[in-house]
């Protein structure tokens, strides 16, 4: 069976250094397929550079794909050229393959059998950003990710039945985040079958963690390096 990995904000993104994350839950880096990056913030893609040096120190010769909607692309493009010329004489650096998509519900984020990955936008104020389905062909697994949001109906078309929504739980009531409660109740529309609560700010997550299971009672916290299964 499948499972998935808790490396930081959520289940894409590169903020901090999401390759000793992908490490120390006892992975290597060379399977590592392609980079997907939601948004511009800094806890999503300021690991871009290190992320580059590391799959180059690991060997990798093959081009790194590395997937999102223009703005993120371009944050994750302006942090590497910010080490210019650190990594200019980097010998067999793996080329970077930009693979833009659109900022539109449905777009293609990756397709690689067996997984397909579709993007829709989200609700982060001003900042372009979108949620992502994961979909595994051969184990009829949906897992959905709601990156950085307020509550929205786009979430919950994209969860629409997943096994597992990874929803973010980091605001009050007016910013452009969601509480608890807020991810709670995307997960019952959707009718997932089990709601991971991730992007919680500092400090005794408990009360959220009541809260969002009054609403859902199959909540959990996401742990941090943490390991799932689909499975309910
Ligand atoms: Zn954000
Ligand atoms: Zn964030």
């Amino acid at each position: 069976m499948p499972a998935f990995h808790l490396l930081g904000t959520g289940a894409a993104d590169c903020g901090g250094d999401v390759l000793q994350r992908l490490q120390a839950c006892g992975l290597s880096i060379d399977p590592v397929d392609g980079l997907l990056v939601t948004h511009a913030h800094m806890d999503h893609v300021s690991g871009f550079p290190l992320f580059m040096e590391k799959i180059w120190l690991d060997g990798r010769e093959r081009p790194i794909p590395v997937c999102g909607i223009e703005p993120a692309l371009a944050q994750a493009r302006r942090t590497w050229d910010a080490f210019t010329p650190v990594h200019e004489g980097w010998e067999g650096l793996p080329p970077i393959d930009w693979r833009e998509v659109e900022h539109e519900r449905g777009a293609r984020m990756w397709t690689s059998a067996p997984w397909t990955v579709t993007a829709a936008p989200v609700d982060h104020g001003d900042t372009p950003n979108v949620g992502l389905r994961f979909e595994h062909a051969d184990a009829d697994h949906v897992l959905a990710y709601s990156c950085d949001t307020a509550p929205t109906s786009s979430v919950v078309r994209l969860a629409q039945d997943a096994d597992v929504l990874v929803h973010e739980a980091n605001g009050g009531e007016t910013d452009n985040h969601s509480t608890a409660a807020g991810a709670a109740e995307v997960a019952a529309e959707a009718d997932v079958d089990r709601l991971l609560l991730v992007h919680l700010p500092p400090g005794d997550k408990s009360k959220r963690l009541r809260e969002a299971r009054s609403i859902f009672p199959h909540t959990d916290l996401g742990e941090e390096l943490g390991t799932y299964s689909f499975a309910a």
